[in-house]
């Protein structure tokens, strides 16, 4: 059977590996199929491809994103997969979301500024070279000036909802996602469903949603879960009659997030892969 890993990071966005160090790992792991599911972009996927090539690796890259989108008061992501990196809808709404995510930085530093913290969106900005500014680079920059412990901690303190550094979300709404990534020939999958802190009434009524919107698949099994969890997102998905996917969302090396570690569907579950040819 083949390991199946459908949504990491690379330096193109907030992971800290190039593409050739993830796809080697990848390979290492023991994957033999991957996504690379970067927020926002698809630039990664062509070195990505080279990398394996230059490499001889014995693996497949999916050509995948990881878009952000606002649905109520929440920020959702879509990854497209098997997209076409060449579509123009796509291509449009990438350039769009990657101007927000350069005005959102801005702001972000501006409030951090106002809370003491001196130029981190300058030191977000070189962190993140040519790639997308995240919220994750932000993190990096207040750990390094010693805002709180953990990374985690950074979160819950100035960059989540509601805290000192949060700018609301002006991302797409889920509709134009869904409708780019199908125009460039890709699946849509709603990403890990359980993190949006959210209760299970409105769970349902996201997945209902996004599957009456053309949604295809949503994530559900990922690397650390309860158990008890996966079953219940495969029967959500069964429920809307979405197919299923999997995947670790790599961002770093940890001791308890690896590509294409514990990852399996329940019985009963379609794969979004067994759609593929
Ligand atoms: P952005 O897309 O710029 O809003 O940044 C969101 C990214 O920050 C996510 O993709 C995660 O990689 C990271 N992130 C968000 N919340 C947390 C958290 N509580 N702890 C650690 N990383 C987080
Ligand atoms: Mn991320
Ligand atoms: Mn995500
Ligand atoms: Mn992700």
């Amino acid at each position: 059977m083949l390991k199946y890993d459908l949504h990491c990071h690379s330096n193109f966005s907030d992971g800290t590996l190039s593409v050739d160090e993830l796809v080697s790992r990848a390979a290492d792991k023991g994957v033999d199929v991957l996504a690379l599911t970067d927020h926002d972009t698809i630039a990664g996927i062509a070195p990505a491809r080279a990398a394996i090539a230059a490499q001889a690796l014995d693996l497949e890259l999916v050509a995948g994103v990881e878009i952000s989108t606002r649905w109520h008061s929440f920020e959702i992501h879509i990854v497209g997969l098997q997209v076409e990196t060449q579509a123009p809808e796509l291509t449009a709404l990438l350039a769009e979301q990657q101007q927000k995510r350069s005005e959102r930085a801005v702001k972000i530093g501006e409030r951090l500024q106002k809370a003491g913290f001196e130029n981190t969106y300058e030191q977000a900005c070189e962190l993140a070279a040519e790639a997308q500014v995240t919220r994750a680079h932000f993190a990096r920059v207040l750990m390094a000036q010693g805002a709180a412990k953990t990374f985690q901690g950074i979160f819950k303190k100035y960059l989540s909802r509601g805290n000192t550094g949060y700018v609301p979300s002006t991302w797409c709404d889920m509709h134009t996602a869904i409708k780019a990534i199908a125009a460039a020939g890709g699946q849509s999958v709603l990403a890990h469903p359980a993190r949006y802190k959210m209760s299970n009434k409105w769970l349902r009524k996201l997945v209902n949603e996004f599957a009456t919107l053309g949604g295809d698949a949503m994530e559900v099994a990922q690397t650390q879960q309860a158990p008890c969890e996966r079953q219940f997102l495969g029967q959500l998905a069964r429920e809307h009659g979405l197919l299923c996917s999997q995947g670790s969302d790599f961002h770093f090396p940890l001791p308890y997030i690896e590509l294409g570690k514990n990852l399996y569907l329940p019985k009963d579950c379609e794969g979004v892969w067994q759609r593929w040819q």
